[in-house]
C-alpha cells in the first residue's frame, strides 16, 4: 500500500471510536505508582523511545535510572527525517483513533512546555496534478485564504482538507532533542542492543529482566551490559530483532518501507506561507507528494514514490540502520513534480538536503504496544507506521502507565498486543538463557 494513501482521512471514521477515557484527561503526573523500577533501559532513541523515557521520567523518583540505548544518535532514523505532520481526526475509526486524538492534544501543551519552535497548527489542501485548477480555486473565498503564495504554478483541482484547527506539525528532531534537554536525568548510551539476560521470575516459569546486552558504538567488538529491571524495545523497524532477544516468546512480523524525502532551502526574500499539501498521484513523475512548509522557511517533501520494501530478516541484521541514502532518481522526480506546481521554486529553488528513512510496518498497520508474555519487566513499543511522530506523546504516556500502574488507562492497548501474531503454544515459552548461560527449558 502506498504511503500517501495511508496518511489521509479515511471514510467517515471521524468520531467512530474514541479510546481516550475521561479519567485519562483528568490524569495528572501525581498518581500513586504501583511499581517503582530501579533501572529502565529503552532500546531506541527515536521519537517513540524518547517519548516513553520522557513520560517515565515525569512519574518516577530520581532514584530510578532511565537510559536510552541508541545504536546511532537520537532521532537519526525516521524520527529525524520524517515529516512531523499530525491530524487529530484523520484516524479511520480503528483503535488507533484514540492515539491521534490524545497525542494531538498533548502536543500543544508539550510544545509549549519544551519550547519547540517548530510546532504550529496549519491548514491543508488537496491538490491534483494537472492544469487550470487555480482559477476556480481562487474564486472560492475560503479556499483562496489558505492557498499559499508559493503554489503559483500549474495545478489541477484544489480542495480544502482542513482550515488548521485539527492539523499541525512539529519537526521531530527538535521534539526529541527538547525532551532529552528537559529531562536531563535520561542518559543516552550509544550502542547496539543484541540480547537480554534474565533471572527466574516471581511466577513459576516466568522470567525477570536482569541485564541488557550491547555493543558500544565506539567499539562494536566489545560486549557490555546495562543493569535493567525494565526494558522497553522501541527500536522502530529494527524492533523485530527482539523476537530473538526473548527467544521466540513474542513474534513481531515487520516490514521496513524505505522512502526518500527532500527539503528545500528557505528562498531569499520570500515568505513561505504555512499551508500543507496532499497531492494526488502525478503519473508524469510517479509521485504523490506531501508538502510541509516549516516555520523556519524550509519546505519538507515526502510521498516521492519508488519506496523499497525491507524484509524482517534484513531488519534483524540491521539493514539501513547506519547508512540510509536517498534515491537520486526519486529526488529528481520530486523536484520536477513540485516545480510544476511552484514557479518560485522552479526558477530559484535550492535543495537543502535529500535523505531517506524507514517506517516500521506490522502486517495489520497497528503498532505493537504492550508487555512480552512470560517476562517480567519486558515491553515492546514499536511499529507505528506512518504516524509514529503524530502518536508519540500518547504512546509514551500509555506505556508509562502500563509499566508503572500495571495498565494503561489513557489508551486501550488490547488491540496493540505485541503477541497478537504469536501462536498460543509459543507465547511466553521459557527461554534458554539465564545470565548468559544456556540452561535449556528446565529452570
Ligand atoms: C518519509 C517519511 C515521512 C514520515 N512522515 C511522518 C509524519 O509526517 N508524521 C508522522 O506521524 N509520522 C511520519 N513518518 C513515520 C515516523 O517517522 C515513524 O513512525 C517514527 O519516526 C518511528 O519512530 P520510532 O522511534 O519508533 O523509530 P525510529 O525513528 O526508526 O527510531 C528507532 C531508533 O532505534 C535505534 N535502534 C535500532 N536498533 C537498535 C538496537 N538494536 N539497539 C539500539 N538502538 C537501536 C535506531 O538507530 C533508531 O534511532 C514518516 C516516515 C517516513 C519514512
Amino acid at each position: 500500500m502506498k504511503f500517501a494513501l495511508q496518511r489521509r482521512p479515511l471514510g467517515s471514521g471521524r468520531k467512530a471510536v474514541a479510546f481516550v477515557s475521561w479519567s485519562c484527561l483528568l490524569h495528572t503526573t501525581t498518581l500513586a505508582m504501583t511499581v517503582v523500577p530501579k533501572n529502565v533501559v529503552v532500546v531506541g532513541g527515536g521519537v517513540q523511545g524518547t517519548s516513553v523515557a520522557y513520560q517515565l521520567a515525569l512519574r518516577t523518583p530520581a532514584s530510578t535510572t532511565i537510559t536510552i540505548l541508541e545504536s546511532q544518535q537520537p532521532a537519526s532514523a525516521a524520527s529525524g527525517k520524517g515529516g512531523g505532520f499530525m491530524a487529530r481526526s484523520w484516524g479511520d475509526g480503528s483503535p488507533t483513533q484514540g492515539l491521534h486524538e490524545l497525542a494531538f492534544d498533548m502536543y500543544s501543551d508539550l510544545a509549549q512546555t519544551l519550547g519547540c519552535e517548530s510546532y504550529r497548527k496549519l491548514p491543508v489542501l488537496s491538490v491534483s496534478p494537472g492544469y487550470n485548477g487555480m482559477k476556480a480555486a481562487r474564486k472560492n473565498k475560503d479556499l483562496a485564504k489558505i492557498i499559499p503564495g508559493w503554489l503559483d504554478g500549474t495545478v489541477g483541482r484544489v480542495g480544502s482538507m482542513g482550515g488548521g484547527e485539527d492539523t499541525a506539525q512539529i519537526t521531530p528532531q527538535e521534539f526529541v532533542e527538547k525532551m532529552l534537554e528537559h529531562q536531563s536525568r535520561i542518559q543516552v548510551v550509544l550502542g547496539t542492543c543484541w540480547g537480554v539476560e534474565t533471572d527466574q521470575g516471581s511466577e513459576r516459569g516466568s522470567r525477570k529482566v536482569a541485564t541488557v546486552e550491547y555493543n558500544p558504538k565506539e567499539n562494536p567488538a566489545e560486549k557490555k551490559l546495562l543493569p535493567a529491571d525494565t526494558i522497553i524495545v522501541s527500536a522502530g523497524p529494527w524492533s523485530c530483532a527482539a523476537e530473538d532477544w526473548f527467544h521466540g516468546a513474542v513474534q513481531l512480523p515487520m516490514e521496513g518501507i524505505k522512502s526518500t524525502s527532500i527539503v528545500w532551502k528557505k528562498p531569499e526574500g520570500n515568505d513561505v506561507d504555512a499551508t500543507a499539501l496532499f497531492c494526488g498521484e502525478d503519473d508524469r513523475f510517479g509521485t504523490h507528494l506531501e508538502v510541509y512548509p516549516r516555520p523556519d522557511g524550509t519546505i519538507y517533501i515526502c510521498g516521492i514514490g519508488g519506496s523499497d520494501y525491507v524484509s524482517k530478516e534484513d531488519l534483524k541484521e540491521g539493514a539501513f540502520r547506519e547508512i540510509c541514502e536517498a534515491n537520486e532518481l526519486r529526488v529528481a522526480a520530486a523536484k520536477a513534480s513540485f516545480q510544476e506546481m511552484s514557479s518560485v521554486y522552479k526558477t530559484s529553488g535550492e535543495l537543502d538536503r535529500s535523505q531517506a528513512c524507514m517506517r516500521p510496518c506490522p502486517p495489520d498497520a497497528m503498532p505493537y504496544m504492550g508487555s512480552v508474555p512470560g517476562y517480567e519487566g519486558a515491553y515492546i513499543n514499536a511499529g507505528h507506521n506512518c504516524w509514529g511522530i503524530a502518536w508519540a506523546p500518547a504512546c509514551g504516556k500509555a506505556m508509562a502507565e502500563l509499566i508503572l500502574d500495571g495498565e494503561s488507562r489513557c489508551v486501550n492497548l488490547t488491540p496493540f498486543d505485541p503477541a497478537r501474531y504469536t501462536p498460543d503454544a509459543q507465547r511466553g515459552t521459557r527461554g534458554r538463557k539465564q545470565r548468559g548461560n544456556n540452561v535449556g527449558e528446565q529452570w
